[in-house]
């Protein structure tokens, strides 16, 4: 990769799992996917950000692990490094439309990859949640999943607030391949 701008490929941002939330990042390889980026759709397959990451390789789609009926990624918008994601892999909106069978993988994920953060970062606390529909905060309101997102005391500093604008002290990739190697055995 040349240094020059002109030799940046840039990707749009639905080619990865994340919703945007706004802040711009100071944190410059990933820094092009931002620049004119498309809102992702809404529809199910390759525009949605969470059916297409799957399709890709766990380290192109940011995945941290695949399960029978879920999986959990990296968020490309982190609001703290190790914010991941865990989704169904059918593109299903609410809650309530998954099956017992969903239901129960994706909270043995989310509690695994609390696990799998706890090992590989001693956060002091999280945050967990799902946002249904765009008028409770859904980015990607059609594609259910869950913010696991850790926190450290202090992380929530005068950037956001000032710039819009966080510091991320860790690259998505490291990040990704921390918690892939703290995920607990199966
Ligand atoms: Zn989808």
């Amino acid at each position: 990769m040349g240094s020059g701008a002109d030799d940046v490929e840039v990707e749009t941002p639905t080619t990865f799992a994340g919703e945007p939330d706004g802040f711009d990042r100071l944190w410059t390889p990933h820094r092009m996917v931002y620049i004119g980026g498309e809102k992702p759709s809404d529809e199910a397959g390759e525009s949605c950000p969470f059916c297409s990451a799957p399709d890709r390789s766990d380290a192109e789609g940011l995945i941290v692990h695949r399960g029978e009926l879920c999986y959990v990624v990296l968020n490309l918008f982190p609001y703290n490094p190790g914010h991941v994601l865990v989704c169904p892999y059918r593109h299903v909106s609410l809650y309530v439309d998954l099956t017992d069978e969903e239901t129960a993988e994706f909270t043995a994920l989310t509690k695994q990859a609390i696990h799998a953060l706890d090992k590989a970062s001693a956060p002091m606390g999280y945050n967990l949640g799902m946002n249904q529909g765009a008028v409770a905060g859904a980015g990607v309101a059609a594609h259910l999943h869950q913010h696991v997102v850790p926190r450290w005391g202090g992380d929530s500093n005068f950037l956001p607030i000032v710039a819009r604008t966080k510091a991320l002290p860790m690259l998505l990739e490291d990040v990704r391949t921390r918690l892939v190697e703290a995920w607990p055995e199966g």
